[in-house]
């Protein structure tokens, strides 16, 4: 590897300079890298995200989540990219630093050599899953601004194909339940965390509120795979359209059974990690969900949507709590998928880009080159 020539405080890369120019071929522009140039520059920067509610799940409580910034700079054109750190998944600012560090992005002529660059950036180490996408998305913002195009016009996807998102209730009292459901007016599908004990409470306390479809993700909180059939067959009564990661993950027999005789899809969540693993959850689940955290990145996400297609499973994408950024990047992938779950944005009150809109509770994707966002 080579060696890093400067550190932006405790956590930056310089890396060379640009030297980039544009060949006119007629429609559309073609932008042509000229020999060498060794031209991207990639910083990163700790930034943590406030919620606005505290969130619960059935693994705990919490009210701010850590994330990193990052950007890559190419001939005066940046791409933005953002780690989301939720203490779930393992990572953490110390993590997803050293990781950054790694990164070293003077070796590569040009932004466009993505398979080489992300490729280079999986090996560096293994996992590092939230601190890859970091990479994976600003790389794609890059590329997407230099060709002047939104990345679903690149992948060649309908906009109007977007599907409703679905906003998450957690786990609470009913009085703010309630609430949250009122709050969630402009949504035509909720989402509602189970599995600590209180799930019939929860869903009568939505229903109390609203007829909306609901999809449930327990978060791995059921044990026990008659209950969970059980649960399954009362929710599907409920108006319920899926079950998201009903029991712990190594259950696998269980979950199959479930899977097998429930009425509803099963879907995995935190049964799968990255597109090693769709082959490993066919069978054993309806469908994924995917999350640029847990995969790495856009690239890893698309082929994952390919595979599970492939595998005649169902689509979901998902987030963590994340600035519009990282949503606004897995909404490009959207118009593929059955079902989508991009409220992170929605959830914290300290936003620092402006991306994806909801109108009528559908996706707008924005008319925007690169992931399509701006800074704030
Ligand atoms: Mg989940």
């Amino acid at each position: 590897m080579k060696t890093r020539r400067n550190f932006i405080k405790d956590c930056g890369v310089i890396a060379g300079s640009a030297g980039f120019s544009y060949l006119s071929l007629g429609y559309p522009e073609i932008p042509v890298i000229k020999g060498k140039t060794s031209g991207m520059t990639f910083r990163f920067k700790p930034y943590e995200l406030h919620l606005k509610h505290v969130f619960t799940l059935a693994s705990g409580s919490r009210t701010v989540t850590p994330a990193m910034l990052t950007e890559i700079e190419f001939d005066n054109v940046t791409g933005y990219g953002e780690a989301s750190m939720p203490p779930y998944l393992g990572e953490s600012y110390e993590s997803v630093t050293s990781f950054l560090k790694l990164v070293d992005l003077s070796k590569f002529e040009s932004p466009f050599f993505m398979e080489e660059i992300l490729t280079y950036v999986d090996q560096l180490a293994p996992g590092n899953y939230a601190a890859k996408a970091s990479v994976d998305i600003a790389l794609h913002d890059l590329v997407g601004k230099l060709m002047k195009q939104p990345w679903y016009r690149i992948w060649g996807l309908n906009p109007e194909h977007t599907p409703n998102i679905s906003y998450t209730i957690g786990i609470d009292k009913p009085e703010i339940v309630r609430e949250k459901v009122r709050e969630a007016r402009p949504y035509k599908i909720l989402k509602v965390k189970l599995g600590q004990g209180n799930d019939r409470e929860m869903i009568q306390t939505v229903r109390s509120e609203t007829d909306k479809p609901i999809c449930v993700d327990v978060n791995q909180g059921w044990t026990d795979r008659s209950m969970a059939l059980d649960m399954v067959s009362w929710l599907k009564e409920q108006g319920v359209v899926f079950v998201e990661q009903p029991m712990p993950k190594k259950f696998i027999d269980d979950i199959g059974w479930l899977t097998q005789n429930s009425p509803l899809p099963i879907i995995a969540d935190e049964s799968l990690q990255t597109v090693s693993d769709v082959k490993k959850v066919q069978g054993i689940y309806s469908g994924i969900n995917i999350k640029l955290m847990k995969c790495g990145g856009l690239l890893s996400a698309y082929t994952m949507i390919k595979m599970a297609r492939a595998l005649d499973m169902k689509v979901m994408i998902g987030c963590m709590t994340e600035t519009s950024c990282a949503v606004t990047a897995a909404a490009q992938l959207s118009p593929l998928v059955d079902w989508a779950d991009l409220d992170g944005n929605l959830l914290i009150d300290n936003d620092v880009f402006d991306g994806l809109k909801i109108v009528d509770g559908k996706i707008m994707l924005p008319d925007r080159p690169g992931i399509g966002i701006v800074r704030k």
